[in-house]
């Protein structure tokens, strides 16, 4: 069975990137009925912080791919590691290296001179161990094959090939006796049963080194697909600006993680011309072999306009349930905190079908709630105050008795009302409803004013004009 795995270094939040990568894992083990593991690549002591490895997790959860087994530590792993290249040893498939830092920093040096990629020289490889220099600790190296050339058989890049002169007997054991990354990653992978390592395309150059390991040891090469990194919108690497951000931050931005998936999964993956895919769809039709070869672009617009459809999308009970449960990462959540949640919630749902049309992001969503919340008198914004000056005032008033004296507050009566007032007066429709909206919300937009008035009730309607009829 299919087992792939992400394996994040845990030097900071879980970023948009690394979510797409999660992505193509957990997609891919789903499709196939196999299981994506999760592996922190902590091996970096002092990079790598606890509060960065719960953020992945989070992160991953909150984003509905999470791990089907417990997290691997890598660092934890290190004697399993060791004990790889004692066997690599034994094989005379590694050797001690003895070079000092003045010898490989004069290699590195004649490098650059003569513009060339740095490469270890092998100076150590045929040496007798018995010249060893007492006061250097040894490094060990792998005995890289000197000539042909290594074929990474990459499911999106195609066969990739690096002459072996090129991949120089780098380092599998540190002096200080801890493993590189590039060691680490093999035999974990290994260890854990990895069938296809889906991951960015930065790795290919390693990819190659780490198939040397694998044929080493003798062990299966699994299925690599080395997935184009997300650019910015101008073709250059994503920047801040340009969402190259923690998941968290999307979060905070009210985006729904139905809607990053199908945005995600649409940099650097399609089918057909698809915009709006479902995650069973997604499931249903993914493949490695559809991967796109070409980097793909990072445009928010797009990104909010597949929100927006799955807000509209969302069933209302779904759509309250978020709002409160994200109340503590929305920026504008605290007005939906101040109150009893039964009345928030009431209110919520019963305001939900006319709002839900309009809003691109949950931070909108809650924003266009907040009229349902307001202390009267109303803080009134600019505008609204202008529209109810400049002879808003006494429509609010010539319609506060009518209103009083319906018999059935909906706002399909209510409309009747106003319309016929409108009309009576040679009023446009709109001129009638901006400053009843202004009075009941504040602010001259709104959902539909007929059903901000069905949705407040009768009451506080009457109280919110009541204020403004003066
Ligand atoms: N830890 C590496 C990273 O965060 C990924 C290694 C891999 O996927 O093999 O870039």
């Amino acid at each position: 069975t299919v087992v792939t795995r992400f394996a994040p270094s845990p030097t900071g939040f879980l970023h948009i990137g690394g979510a797409r990568t999660a992505l193509f894992n957990w997609l891919y083990a789903r499709a196939t009925g196999g299981k994506m593991l999760l592996r922190i690549e902590d091996t970096d002591r002092g990079r790598s912080t606890e509060p960065a490895v719960q953020a992945i997790i989070d992160g991953l959860a909150w984003m509905g791919l999470s791990a089907d087994e417990p997290p691997v530590s890598q660092f934890a792993r290190a004697p399993r590691h060791r004990e790889v290249v004692e066997e690599l040893l034994a094989k005379g498939a590694a050797y001690r290296c003895y070079a000092s830092q003045t010898e490989l920093t004069e290699m590195r040096e004649k490098a650059r001179a003569e513009k060339r990629p740095p490469r270890y020289d092998g100076r150590w490889r045929d040496r007798d161990p018995s010249e060893a220099p007492a006061d250097i600790k040894p490094v060990i190296r792998l005995r890289a094959p000197l000539d042909g050339e290594t074929v990474v058989h990459d499911r999106v890049q195609g066969d990739v090939r690096f002459p072996n002169k090129d991949l120089d007997d780098f380092v599998l054991l540190r002096s200080d006796g801890n493993p590189t990354y590039m060691l680490a990653v093999v035999v974990d992978d290994h260890d854990m049963g990895v069938t296809h390592v889906i991951r960015g395309d930065d790795h290919l150059t390693n990819a190659g080194r780490q198939t040397l390991i694998y044929k080493a040891m003798g062990w299966d090469v699994p299925v690599m697909a080395h997935i184009p990194l997300i650019h910015g919108p101008d073709g250059a690497k994503l920047s801040k600006r340009h969402g190259a951000l923690g998941i968290e931050a999307y979060r905070a931005m009210g985006y729904l993680p139905v809607a990053l998936r199908n945005y995600l999964v649409r940099l650097g993956w399609s089918h057909g011309d698809d915009e709006i895919i479902s995650t069973e769809d997604m499931i249903a039709w993914f493949g490695i072999d559809d991967i796109n070869k070409g980097a793909a672009r990072f445009d928010f617009a797009k990104l909010e306009a597949i929100n927006g459809h799955w807000i509209r999308q969302s069933d209302d009970a779904i759509l309250v349930d978020m709002l409160m449960s994200e109340r503590d990462v929305l920026p504008n959540g605290a007005i939906l905190k101040a109150r009893p949640d039964d009345e928030v919630r009431a209110k919520l749902t019963a305001a939900m079908p006319g709002l839900k049309g309009r809003a691109k992001t949950l931070v909108e969503l809650a924003e266009s709630t907040n009229y349902l919340f307001s202390d009267r008198p109303l803080d009134l914004e600019e505008k609204a105050e202008a529209i109810l000056a400049d002879g808003g005032r006494p429509i609010v008033a010539a319609l506060l008795p009518q209103f009083a004296a319906v018999s059935t507050w909906s706002a399909g009566e209510l409309e009747t009302l106003v319309r016929a007032y409108a009309e009576a007066n040679g009023l446009k429709l709109g001129k009638a409803a901006q400053p009843l909206r202004a009075a009941l919300t504040g602010r001259t937009t709104s959902p539909g004013v007929f059903d901000v008035l069905e949705v407040l009730g009768r009451d506080e309607s009457l109280a919110r004009l009541g204020d403004q009829a003066g």
